[in-house]
């Protein structure tokens, strides 16, 4: 059975992800305000109330934002290390059900399994994941200073990948309203990717099986969609590798869903197996939307 995709925002000021499985439904970060993470699921005709578990990366705001109000009051189990825990603890009132996993450590969501590993960049305990699924792996990579091995290692199983790109190197160096020292902290290797270290990193887990690439985390004003896809494309077409789809996510509005099935591709269509990309589910009608309460 197929597994669905929806980035409903990434960037520096909000990253929030749904994936959906038979089985299985998870938001991964829970970065954007409560209401506007219920809005966005309820655009794709789903609500937070039937989530399997929320995970998160690591304790940054924009990772954490709404949190809170949301895991806390419908009681929906949050997925994270123990540091995680220990900081989100510090940001929020609401007492929530965590439940703890050890960076590194792998385990199941009913039909999910989950791989986790660790990520260079300033947070107490910074986490990438690989969702395996029966339908294809998706590799979640964003917030990193620099790709270690151990990272590429662990995304090259991506059939999908989100993948940051924070960053125009000029761009950020050029920006007179950031301080040297917050230019530093980003560009540090425990920072944030630039487009041409994103390009790289792509350069380096490309396979015949990654077919989807979001580009995610990117800055609102020092890079553009057009300018990070563009610099990932060139690098991957330089390599010779024309048979992924590179799309920019935007902290504001979702991407069309990603409906994954690798067993479907092989068996119906091996060789042009990317037209799945942007099938939305069957959205809520509005009168059903207007009767969903807001939190
Ligand atoms: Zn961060
Ligand atoms: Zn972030």
């Amino acid at each position: 059975m197929p597994a669905h995709l929806t980035i409903l925002a990434s960037g520096s000021s909000g990253n929030c992800a749904y994936l959906e499985t038979d089985d299985t439904r998870l938001l991964i970060d829970a970065g954007l305000s409560a209401r506007q993470i219920r809005q966005r699921l309820l655009g794709i005709g789903r609500t937070p109330e039937n989530l399997s578990g929320i995970l998160i990366t690591h304790e940054h705001t924009d990772h954490t934002q709404g949190l809170g109000v949301l895991a806390g009051k419908l009681q929906i189990p949050v997925y994270c290390n123990r540091l995680t825990k220990e900081a989100i603890e510090t940001q929020f009132q609401a007492k929530l059900s965590f439940r703890l996993f050890n960076t590194g450590s792998t385990f199941d969501l009913g039909d999910v399994s989950v791989d986790t590993f660790s990520v260079p960049h300033d947070a107490y305990d910074p986490v990438g994941f690989l969702f395996r699924t029966q339908a294809g792996n998706i590799g979640f990579l964003t917030d990193l200073g620099h790709a270690t091995k151990l990272v590429i290692e662990r995304v090259r199983a991506s059939h999908a990948l989100v993948l940051e790109a924070n960053h125009d190197v000029k761009m950020l160096n050029d920006d007179t309203r950031r301080p040297w020292a917050t230019k530093q902290r980003i560009f540090s290797r425990h920072g944030h990717l630039s487009n041409d270290a994103a390009a790289h990193v792509a350069e380096q887990v490309i396979s015949a099986d990654l077919k989807h690439l979001f580009l995610g985390h990117l800055s609102s004003d020092c890079n553009s969609p057009e300018l990070a896809r563009r610099v990932v494309a060139e690098a991957l077409h330089k390599i010779g590798a024309t048979h992924t789809h590179i799309e920019a996510a935007s902290p504001n509005t979702a991407c069309a869903t990603l409906t994954l099935d690798v067993t479907a591709q092989k068996t119906a269509a091996p060789l042009n197996a990317t037209k799945e990309i942007g099938m939305p589910m069957e959205s809520p009608s509005h009168s059903s939307m207007n009767q969903m309460r807001l939190v």
